[in-house]
């Protein structure tokens, strides 16, 4: 870990918001930053509205080091109705969020019919693509679906397609279309062999790193901390460091110039 010190990263993906981090979430900031960690991203979860005040109340104390989205996930595309557009309009304008997501499809959960996933996708597409934010893309098996989403809305403005599980094939389309490709503590499982395969050709200038927090805590954590938090990004990222044959500084400064461009 003292390979850290003085160099930025950036975990692109962190539910901060979630009741796991109710009890110690300002310290939990302050670990990530004592350990590099220059900035976070969280994705409220707009159909719950304590979420996203939480992470206001972050970020009034962290303004530096927070950056919050919005959007309906995949798994509650059940619940999205016009108030969710409205609202997200409104935290735009004000600059309270700087992306719309996380939004996609799942198909590995099935919690929404898939065609009502595809219509919320859709949906959130069109507003990103309205207010010129980028989005964050959520896609569990569900990757041509993916793309053919933000093919029929003809979605431009990029963005990150976060936690990444699905193949070469996804990763290439999506980065045809100007997304990012971000690795999460998944990376570092011993069984995740198709998706180190994966993240070796995936070019410097294209790559982030996330926690996905309080999910998916990276070997070696995982062995004895139930709960994921942004700190543990260091870990994904010298894993990653180590497959693209690049230093931990070299990686840490071409992932967080990258993360620079989508939220200048
Ligand atoms: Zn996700
Ligand atoms: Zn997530």
């Amino acid at each position: 870990m003292q390979a850290s010190a003085g160099i930025g990263l950036v975990d692109s993906h962190a539910h901060l918001d979630m009741p796991e981090f109710d009890s110690d979430r300002e310290d939990v900031v302050r670990r990530a930053l004592a350990a590099g960690v220059t900035a976070v991203l969280c994705p409220a979860d707009l159909v719950q509205p304590r979420s996203l005040a939480v992470l206001q109340d972050l970020q009034t104390q962290f303004p530096e080091s927070i950056l919050a989205a919005a959007g309906v996930h995949a798994h509650q595309a059940n619940d999205f109705n016009e108030k969710h557009v409205r609202s997200l309009h409104e935290w735009a304008s004000r600059g309270v969020i700087r992306a719309v997501g996380e939004i996609g499809l799942d198909y590995h959960y099935d919690f929404s019919p898939r065609v009502q996933q595809q219509e919320v996708l859709r949906s959130q597409l069109a507003c990103a693509g309205e207010l010129g934010l980028p989005v964050i893309l959520h896609s569990r098996l569900s990757g041509p679906d993916i793309i053919a989403a933000v093919d029929a809305e003809g979605f431009r403005g990029g963005g990150i397609l976060h936690c990444f599980t699905e193949d070469w094939a996804m990763a290439r389309a999506m980065m045809d279309r100007g997304f990012f490709i971000s690795f999460s503590g998944i990376l570092t499982f011993p069984k995740a062999q198709d998706i180190r395969d994966v993240a070796k050709k995936v070019p410097a200038d294209r790559l982030l790193v996330e926690t996905d927090s309080p999910y998916l805590t990276p070997v070696p954590q995982r062995g004895s901390v139930r709960r994921n938090e942004p700190a543990f990004v260091v870990e994904t990222a010298q894993v990653l460091a180590g497959l693209k044959d690049l230093s931990y500084s070299d990686l840490a400064e071409a992932t967080t110039r990258n993360f620079r461009t989508l939220f200048r």
